[in-house]
């Protein structure tokens, strides 16, 4: 089973939407899906299942009390699985930190290996814990890249700790990065970008993210972009990025 991490310390460069973005892609074309929420703020969760609903969620993974496939809730769409965060997550993150709890969902993936095509890992904005553990058991990882001035620092880091993950985890095969949130008006978001895709090369995918308002109303109306509004420049993107994502996951 393909494991791919959405991974990036910053917040806000849209990883959750991406995560479930591709999901709902895949889920339509036909596809069974499982989107791992393992950032605290839970926000993949709110966005697709009813929260306060829930009786379970990947905290009881991490701590070893559940397997990860007694979790999984439906949600509601064909296809489309979620193991789901509760903010309680980060008390996991304050109390445990036994090579157990790192490793939780790389032992915990391949046991779903025939019930889903794929795996989708939504990681908090940070390289800790949760973020590691995502890497480590990830086959690809997929990272937005925002044109911004800072933005350069921040990979650097990022790209250390994929590294240390790769030592440990054989399985990691490829990286490939995507630009979000660009907005072409400006010349210095023009000119950043020209940097990015100087120094990334052949792993910065063609596919950009474009700021989009349609997005941020669907997470509001919680549907996917593609149900939210079809036609927007929002799905339009996403069409477009997770079919060079496929193309990828499918080539490595
Ligand atoms: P992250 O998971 O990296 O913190 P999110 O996916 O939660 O980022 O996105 C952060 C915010 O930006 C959210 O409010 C989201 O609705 C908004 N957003 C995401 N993608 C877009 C887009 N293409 N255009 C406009 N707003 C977006
Ligand atoms: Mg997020």
């Amino acid at each position: 089973m393909r494991v791919l991490c959405v991974a990036q310390q910053k917040g806000g460069v849209c990883k959750t939407t991406t995560a479930l973005s591709l999901s709902a892609a895949w889920a339509e074309a036909g596809r069974r899906v499982l989107m791992v929420d393992v950032d605290p703020q839970a926000n993949l969760t709110r966005n697709i299942v009813e929260y306060e609903g829930l009786e379970s969620d990947i905290s009881q993974v991490y701590s070893g009390a559940r397997s990860l496939g007694s979790i999984v809730v439906p949600t509601g769409r064909e296809g489309l699985y979620l193991a789901p965060a509760r903010t309680s997550l980060s008390r996991v993150e304050n109390l445990e930190r036994s090579l157990k709890t790192y490793t939780a969902l790389r032992r915990e993936l391949p046991r779903l290996d025939g019930s889903y095509d794929l795996a989708v890992v939504d990681t908090p904005p940070s390289l800790g814990l949760f973020t590691v553990s995502a890497l480590l058991a990830a086959t690809h990882v997929l990272v937005p890249v925002q044109p911004t001035f800072f933005c350069q620092e921040g990979l650097g880091d990022l790209n250390q700790t994929i590294a240390e993950a790769r030592e440990e985890n054989s399985g990691l095969v490829s990286v490939r990065y995507f630009m979000a949130l660009f907005d072409r008006r400006t010349v210095i978001s023009q000119e950043i970008a020209s940097l990015i895709r100087d120094r990334l090369g052949a792993s910065l995918l063609s596919a950009t993210i474009r700021r989009s308002v349609a997005v941020e109303e669907s997470q509001y109306a919680q549907k996917t972009i593609f149900d939210y509004a079809p036609r927007s420049t929002g799905a339009q993107d996403y069409r477009a990025l997770a079919k060079e994502v496929t193309a990828w996951l499918a080539s490595s």
